[in-house]
C-alpha cells in the first residue's frame, strides 16, 4: 500500500488527506488524516469523494494557441511560452507595465502564488495581479489590517471548540466548512452548556446547533454589532484596562455606534428582528468571556464588508476578548489557499510576506529581491482589473486556475471584457471552463494529486500538498510556467528555481528578512529546510521564526500598528448597494451547496455529489411564491438589468420573506442560463474592493415553458460538446452511467425528431451502425426518440407539453443492458417500466446514495427518532456526516408531521 499525506483542495478548513494506492489494483482511495490538526481524520462529502475526481474529463493536455479562424492549434511548450512572452514584452514596450495583468486563484499553491507575485510586482513592475480570493475574504483582510495593522487571524479551530459561546455570522458553516461544523457539533456533545448563536437571514443547516438564530434583514450586520457594542458598554462589560493599555479609538467608535444603534428598539426595528432575541444575544455575549465570533462570506461579500468586519472586531477589542485561548474574531476563508495567497502578496494591494506599499516595505522587498523594477503602488483589484480589460487599460492578461467568466459579478460584462482583450492567456487543468472560450493561449497545468507545494488554511496552518499521481506528460506546474516567462523576459537569475522546495525556502527567508518580531508573518525557521525536510514538513501554524520563540499573535497585547495598539473603527452601518423598487421587489442571496465546489469542474463529475442538488434551485418563501405565482418544482426566471437566470423553485419557509437564495455553482458547462453571478451589479466595497454577492435587487416570475423534456446520453457515445439545446432551461447532470439533460422551453423546433437526428444523431456508437425508434404525437406535443446501436441504447429524448415527472432512474438503467429486449424498447417509448419500481426520492446521503423517500419510510415505519438509529437502519450519515443536519430536519418533520418543503 502506497501512502501519501496531502490536503483537500476544496475549502479553507484545509483538511489533511491520506491518499492510498492499492498495490494489487493500482487504484487510489482517500481518507482523512487522523494526525492532521484541522480534521483529525474527518472529511466531508466533497473530501470523501476526492478519489473519484482523479480522472478529470476535458483535461487540457497540450499547450494550444488560438488561430485567426478561432480554432485552437496544439503547439510545443516553447512555442506557447514564446508567444506569451512576446505578447507581454510587446505590450509592456508599447503601453508600459500597467497594461498587463495576472488574475490568479486561491486554488493554487503558495509557491505558485509567490512566483506570480515576484514576477509581476518585483520584476515586470506592476501590482496588477489579483486573485479570486478578492471575491471571498478581502474585506476580512482589510478589516484585520485596519484593526490590527496586519492581516492576522488570531483564532484556531481548538479555540472554537473550547469557547463557551460561538457566534456564527454570515456563515453556513455546516455546508461551506463542514468539518469545522462537525468539530463544533462534537464539542457541543462533550460540553452541552456550550452556546451557539447563528446570525443569517436564512435558516440554514448551521442552525441545527443554534441556541438562538437571528434571521436579520439582509445587510444589517454592522448595525447589529454596533448595537452589541452599545449594549456591552451599557452593561459595564467593556474591559477598560485592556482598552487603556492596548486599544485606540474606543470613544469615537462607541459614539458612532451610539448614534447608529442607540437602543434595542432601533436595532430590532432596522434589523427586522424581535427585540427579545436581540436582547438575548447581547446578554449571552456580555456574559460569556470565552466567545469566538466566526464570520465568512455573508459579511465579506458586501459593498460595506470591511465595515461589517470591523464592527464585529470592535466588540472583541472593547471586551479584551482577543489573543487569549477560546476567544477572538475568526474570519474563515472560503478557498483552500486563500491564506497562502495573502501571505505572499496575492492581493493587488499587498506585497509579499504581509508587507504593504509603504516606503519601508517597498525598500525592503526591493532589496530582498535585488530588483529595481518593484511596483510602488497598488494595482487593480479584480473587478477594476476586468473593467480595465474592457476599456483597454489592460491589453494582456494571464489567468491562472480560475474562471472569471463565471465567478465575477456582472459576468456578461466580464465575458465582453475577455473578448475585448488582445491577449488572454489561461493556465488550467481542463479546457471547458467558461473562460477557456476566450483564451488566446491555453497552457496545461497540473492539478490536485499532481501539484507539489504548500497551502495555509484558515487557522494559519501550513501543510504540504504532495503529488501522488503522474500528471499528463505535457502538464506543468504553474510556478514552472511563470519562471519560464520570467526567464524569457530577461530575469533569468531571479527565476532560476529547480523545484518547489527552493521557492518555499526563499519565501520563508523573506518573512524573516529584517523582521525582529515587528511583522506578524515569520516562518524563517523553514528558510534552510533541505528538500527532504520540505517533503516531510509536518502541518504547523505560523509564526515559526528562526532563533526566537514563536508568540501567539496578540497574546502579549501587542499589535502590528506603528504604536503597537489595536484600533477600533467608528462604523456607520450602510444598507445594500442595490435598492428594491417596484420592478425589482426581491433580494437575491447566493452561496454554496453542501456537495459542490465553485464551478463544479471537479465535484460536478462525481455522480453521487450531483444527487443532493442536481439542478440550479431558487429557494423562495411560500408566501413570496404565492405573491409572485411561483410553484414548487416549476422553473422560475429571475433577473435585473444585468442578466437573467433560470432555476427550479424550492418552496422553503426557512427563507426570510422577500429574500431568495440561489447557489453559485452552475456555469455554462452545466447550464445554459444558470449563472447567478450574471445578476450581480459589480458594486464593490470601497476599501477592500470585494464585490457584493449577497443581496441583489431582482424580479422573479414563473417561466412560461410550453414544453418540457429530458435527454439521457450514454457514456459510450461521443456527443458534440457544443450542442445548443432548444429552450432556455438546459441543465446537464452527470450521473453514474449517463448524462441527463433537463430541458424546458417556450420556442421549440418545428420538427423535434428531425432536430434530434440532426443534433444528437451525430453521436456515434462504437460500431457506427444505429437505428432510431420514435414516437410523435404532434397534436398533444409528445415526442420520444431513442438511438440504438447493436442493441444498446445510445441516447433517448422525451418531450412533453407538461412537466409530469418521468422515472429517469429506470430509463438510465437501460444503459446497462447489452441488448435491449422488445419489451424494453416498448417501455423506452412509454417512459416507464411495465412493473412497479421503487422511488428513493432525492438523495440526502451522498456517501451511501440514500434518498429522502427511503429515509421517511424508515422513520415512519420503524418509529425512528434519532440520527444514530436512522444511520444503523439506512447507513445515512454514517460516513462523512455532512447530511446529519438534514437527517435531523427529517426526524423533526416526521415528529411534528407538519410536512415540509419538498426538495427537488
Ligand atoms: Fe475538504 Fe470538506 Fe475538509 Fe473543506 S471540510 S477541506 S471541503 S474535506
Amino acid at each position: 500500500m502506497n501512502e501519501i499525506r496531502t490536503t483537500c483542495p476544496y475549502c479553507g478548513v484545509g483538511c489533511g488527506v491520506i491518499a492510498r494506492q492499492d498495490a494489487a489494483s493500482g487504484h487510489w482511495s482517500v481518507a482523512g488524516d487522523t494526525e492532521h490538526p484541522a480534521n483529525y481524520g474527518r472529511l466531508c462529502s466533497k473530501g470523501s469523494a476526492l478519489a473519484e475526481t482523479l480522472d478529470l474529463p476535458h483535461r487540457l493536455t497540450e499547450p494550444k494557441i488560438r488561430q485567426r479562424n478561432g480554432q485552437l492549434q496544439t503547439v510545443d511548450w516553447s512555442v506557447a511560452l514564446d508567444q506569451v512572452a512576446e505578447g507581454f514584452r510587446r505590450t509592456i514596450a508599447e503601453h508600459g507595465p500597467q497594461s498587463v495583468a495576472m488574475y490568479v486563484s486561491g486554488q493554487i499553491l503558495t509557491e505558485d502564488y509567490y512566483i506570480a507575485n515576484k514576477l509581476m510586482k518585483g520584476f515586470i513592475g506592476t501590482a496588477n495581479i489579483d486573485t479570486n480570493s478578492r471575491l471571498c475574504m478581502s474585506s476580512a483582510v482589510a478589516a484585520h489590517n485596519r484593526a490590527f495593522g496586519s492581516d492576522t487571524v488570531p483564532v484556531s479551530y481548538e479555540d472554537l471548540e473550547q469557547a463557551d459561546l460561538v457566534v456564527l455570522t454570515g456563515s453556513n458553516t455546516a455546508w461551506a466548512h463542514p468539518v469545522v461544523f462537525q468539530r463544533l457539533v462534537a464539542a457541543k456533545e462533550r460540553r452541552p452548556d456550550m452556546k451557539f448563536v447563528v446570525i443569517d437571514p436564512r435558516r440554514t443547516a448551521t442552525c441545527d446547533i443554534a441556541d438562538l438564530h437571528l434571521p436579520l434583514a439582509p445587510g444589517t450586520d454592522a448595525l447589529l454589532f454596533n448595537g452589541l457594542l452599545v449594549a456591552l458598554a451599557k452593561a459595564g462589560k467593556v474591559d477598560a484596562t485592556y482598552v487603556r493599555d492596548h486599544v485606540d479609538g474606543f470613544e469615537d467608535t462607541l459614539a458612532a455606534a451610539q448614534s447608529d444603534a442607540p437602543d434595542l428598539e432601533t436595532v430590532a426595528q432596522r434589523c427586522g428582528l424581535p427585540q427579545k432575541d436581540i436582547e438575548r444575544f447581547f446578554d449571552l455575549f456580555a456574559a460569556t468571556e470565552r466567545t469566538v465570533t466566526l464570520w465568512s462570506q455573508g459579511l465579506n461579500q458586501s459593498a460595506s464588508g470591511t465595515d461589517k468586519g470591523n464592527a464585529l472586531i470592535n466588540c472583541h477589542l472593547a471586551t479584551g476578548r482577543i489573543g487569549k485561548p477560546a476567544m477572538g474574531p475568526f474570519s474563515i476563508t472560503g478557498q483552500p489557499n486563500a491564506m497562502g495567497g495573502r501571505e505572499v502578496g496575492g492581493l493587488a494591494n499587498q506585497l509579499a510576506a504581509h508587507q504593504g506599499f509603504n516606503p519601508a516595505d517597498i525598500d525592503r522587498v526591493g532589496r530582498f529581491w535585488a530588483t529595481d523594477h518593484l511596483a510602488t503602488e497598488p494595482g487593480l483589484k479584480a473587478v477594476d482589473m476586468f473593467q480595465g480589460l474592457q476599456d483597454g487599460r489592460i491589453k494582456a492578461v494571464w489567468i491562472i486556475a480560475t474562471n472569471p467568466a463565471f465567478s465575477l459579478p456582472n459576468a456578461n460584462q466580464v465575458r465582453a471584457a475577455l473578448a475585448a482583450c488582445p491577449l488572454v492567456v489561461l493556465s488550467e487543468c481542463v479546457d471547458n471552463t467558461d473562460t477557456a472560450a476566450f483564451a488566446d493561449v491555453l497552457l496545461p497545468a497540473t492539478t490536485w494529486g499532481e501539484r507539489d507545494g504548500t497551502v495555509t488554511n484558515s487557522e494559519r496552518c501550513i501543510t504540504r500538498q504532495q503529488p501522488f499521481i503522474a500528471p499528463p506528460p505535457l502538464a506543468r506546474h504553474d510556478w514552472w510556467m511563470l519562471c519560464e516567462l520570467g526567464r524569457r523576459l530577461g530575469f533569468e537569475s531571479a527565476f532560476d528555481f529547480p523545484n518547489a522546495a527552493a521557492i518555499f525556502r526563499e519565501y520563508a527567508a523573506m518573512t524573516g528578512f529584517e523582521n525582529t518580531g515587528n511583522r506578524d508573518l515569520d516562518i524563517s525557521a523553514y528558510a534552510a529546510l533541505s528538500n527532504d525536510e520540505y517533503d516531510a514538513l509536518a502541518p504547523s501554524r505560523w509564526p515559526q521564526p528562526a532563533g526566537r520563540p514563536a508568540v501567539e499573535p496578540f497574546s502579549d497585547g501587542r499589535f502590528f500598528t506603528p504604536n503597537g495598539r489595536a484600533r477600533m473603527l467608528p462604523i456607520r452601518a450602510q444598507g445594500p448597494a442595490s435598492a428594491l423598487n417596484p420592478g425589482h421587489p426581491l433580494r437575491l442571496n447566493t452561496g454554496r451547496l453542501r456537495d459542490q465546489w465553485h464551478g463544479m469542474s471537479r465535484t460536478g463529475i462525481v455522480p453521487k455529489l450531483m444527487t443532493h442538488f442536481s439542478e440550479p434551485t431558487l429557494s423562495v418563501h411560500p408566501v413570496d411564491a404565492a405573491r409572485f405565482k411561483l410553484r414548487g418544482h416549476q422553473i422560475a426566471r429571475l433577473g435585473n438589468a444585468f442578466g437573467i437566470a433560470y432555476a427550479r423553485v424550492i418552496l422553503d419557509d426557512n427563507q426570510r420573506l422577500g429574500s431568495l437564495f440561489m447557489p453559485i455553482h452552475w456555469n455554462r458547462a452545466f447550464a445554459q442560463h444558470g449563472l447567478v453571478n450574471a445578476l450581480m451589479n459589480g458594486a464593490v466595497d470601497p476599501i477592500s474592493g470585494q464585490p457584493e454577492f449577497k443581496t441583489m435587487a431582482v424580479w422573479a416570475e414563473p417561466y412560461p415553458a410550453q414544453w418540457f423534456g429530458f435527454a439521457l446520453m450514454a457514456p459510450h457515445v461521443s456527443v458534440r460538446e457544443s450542442i445548443q439545446w432548444p429552450g432556455d432551461y438546459a441543465i446537464t447532470i452527470p450521473s453514474v452511467n449517463h448524462h441527463r439533460i433537463e430541458l424546458a422551453g417556450v420556442e421549440s423546433p418545428n420538427d423535434w425528431l428531425g432536430w434530434a437526428k440532426n443534433h444528437l444523431g451525430e453521436a456515434q456508437s462504437e460500431a457506427d451502425t444505429h437505428q432510431w425508434i420514435e414516437f410523435a404525437d404532434q397534436a398533444s406535443g409528445r415526442f420520444r426518440i431513442a438511438q440504438i446501436s447493436q442493441g444498446r441504447l445510445d441516447w433517448v429524448l422525451h418531450i412533453t407539453p407538461d412537466s409530469r415527472a418521468v422515472d429517469t432512474a429506470w430509463l438510465a438503467g437501460l444503459f446497462n443492458e447489452q441488448t435491449l429486449t422488445a419489451d424494453m424498447l416498448a417501455d423506452l417509448m412509454v417512459g416507464k417500466p411495465a412493473g412497479p419500481q421503487e422511488d428513493r426520492g432525492p438523495i440526502i446521503c451522498a456517501c451511501f446514495n440514500v434518498g429522502r423517500n427511503t429515509l421517511v419510510k424508515a422513520i415512519t415505519e420503524q418509529g425512528i427518532t434519532d440520527v444514530q438509529t436512522l444511520g444503523t437502519c439506512t447507513q445515512a450519515g454514517t460516513n462523512c456526516g455532512s447530511c446529519i443536519p438534514e437527517l435531523k430536519l427529517l426526524l423533526q418533520t416526521a415528529a411534528t408531521t407538519t410536512g415540509s418543503q419538498e426538495p427537488v
